[in-house]
């Protein structure tokens, strides 16, 4: 990585006003909806001549992991949703640097590489999680039981026990974790699974159960959102699939889900969100991060004492909703990603300009895949208490606008355009 001409030494006391002159040098961390977002967004505030952006990924490809689900179930292969980040990136005059990040030094301003190091003036971080599977014995997939479609290869591992099941039919779980904050893909998956298994006639073998350490259907982390709740009830409940809440697992064997205080519940392809935690290599970088290796930030998305390094997406420190008798952390979609990217990357350019930039609340938008139609969710501010009424809305259109989502997402992606988000997800 070139160095370019910067030569400003930075003054912590900020100087709002005062442009700053030269090029700057931005690293940003993670190539997926963070990332990418961040990068686009920069390029279109400074131009090449203002910044040079490098990007790093350990990834060299942009997946669309809302279709993980798909994937799973057989109707995407992951070839379809994703991208090479390389050509993009190279059209927008953004570095990729294929690499994986082994640490961060906030005081020399150096992104470690296991190929290179990165000096940065700003750096962004964007590398989302780390699924804590070792918080669940047996929760694998590749050292244990259960399955979990929190990555690429997982879901691929996910989609081969699908394949297994529906040759060799069982009872089955899918839940979630004490502590997990992704719980979207626990419902889309029970509902995938149950219209699956009804187009093939085998849905007469396979008694379902959704465990979750939600309160009740619908929490996902936020406290709820309008009438998701009985929405959900009423859809497991006509779909014949069963369904406990506050529910802690503690284990998967190969025939079953044991759950705290309670009788084991079988099943022979036990589908388990894990917690999440901050990835390695910034979790152990010295001042980046919380006990859980997430990044506290300020509205802005810059870190709360270092503050030339900005984090967006999952790898942010975001405090629950509330207490629940079993533990569900506050939710970090690819929406809410791409929104903290915006307001950090308009942040960043601002202060290269010498000001500051806008910030918002965050807002949610949703659709939940149920098989044969979808479920519409918006909520604004996605912490309550919220200034309006939860949007909550089922049918088969919210499905098709699901898929198109996809389709016109990946197209513009790959064209270094950054989705309107008005519809979706
Ligand atoms: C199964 C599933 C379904 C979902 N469905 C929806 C949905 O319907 N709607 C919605 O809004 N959201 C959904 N989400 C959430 C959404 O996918 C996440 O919010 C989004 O992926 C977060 O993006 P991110 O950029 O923060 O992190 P990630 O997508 O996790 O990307 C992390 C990036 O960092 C890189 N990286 C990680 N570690 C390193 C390292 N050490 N060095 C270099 N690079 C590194 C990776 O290669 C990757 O590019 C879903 C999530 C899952 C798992």
């Amino acid at each position: 990585m070139g160095s370019g001409s910067w030569d400003w030494d930075w003054d912590w006391d900020w100087d709002w006003g005062a442009t700053m002159t030269g090029r700057v040098r931005i690293v940003i961390a993670g190539g997926s909806f963070g990332g990418l977002t961040t990068a686009y967004e920069l390029r279109r505030h400074l131009g090449p001549d203002r910044a040079e952006i490098t990007l790093i990924a350990k990834d060299d490809r942009f997946a669309f992991v809302p279709s993980f689900p798909w994937v799973a179930l057989g109707r995407r292969s992951l070839e379809q949703i994703s991208f090479g980040l390389a050509g993009p990136l190279a059209a927008k005059h953004v570095a990729f640097a294929h690499e994986t990040v082994t640490g961060i030094d906030t005081g020399a301003k150096v992104v470690l590489t296991d190929h290179a190091e990165h000096p940065y003036d700003f750096l962004v971080v964007a590398t989302g999680h780390r699924s804590a599977n070792d918080a669940v014995e047996g929760l694998g997939p590749f050292d244990g039981p259960g399955h979990s479609p929190m990555s690429a290869p997982e879901t691929e591992e996910l989609a081969g026990a699908v394949r297994r099941l529906l040759s060799d039919p069982g009872p089955v779980v899918v839940g979630a974790a004490p502590g997990a904050s992704c719980i979207g893909p626990v419902y889309e998956l029970a509902f995938g699974l149950d219209h699956l298994l009804r187009r093939r006639a085998l849905r007469h073998k396979v008694p379902i159960t959704v465990l979750t350490p939600e309160p009740f259907l619908g929490h996902m982390g936020m406290g709820g959102a309008g009438k998701i709740r009985q929405l959900l009830e009423g859809a497991l409940e006509e779909r014949d699939i069963a369904y406990r809440t506050s529910v802690a697992i503690t284990a998967i064997t190969d025939d079953a889900v044991e759950t705290e205080g309670e009788r084991s519940t079988p099943s022979v392809c036990s589908i388990v969100i894990p917690p999440l935690a901050g990835v390695r290599a910034v979790a152990t970088s010295p001042g980046l991060t919380n006990p859980k290796g997430f990044v506290p930030v300020d509205d802005h998305y810059r870190h709360q004492t270092a503050d030339n390094v900005y984090a967006v997406g999952v790898a942010v420190a975001l405090p629950p909703a509330g207490e629940t008798a079993v533990p569900v952390n506050f939710p970090k979609t690819g929406h809410m990603t791409e929104q903290m990217a915006g307001i950090a990357a308009t942040d960043l350019a601002a202060r290269v300009e010498g000001r500051q930039g806008p910030t918002a609340e965050l807002s949610a938008r949703c659709v939940l895949d149920m098989g044969d139609r979808g479920a519409y969710m918006s909520v604004d501010p996605v912490r309550p208490p919220r200034d309006r009424i939860p949007t909550v809305s089922e049918g088969r259109r919210w499905l098709l606008a699901k898929q198109a989502f996809e389709r016109a997402y990946l197209y513009h992606a790959r064209r270094g355009r950054k989705m309107p988000t008005t519809l979706g997800w």
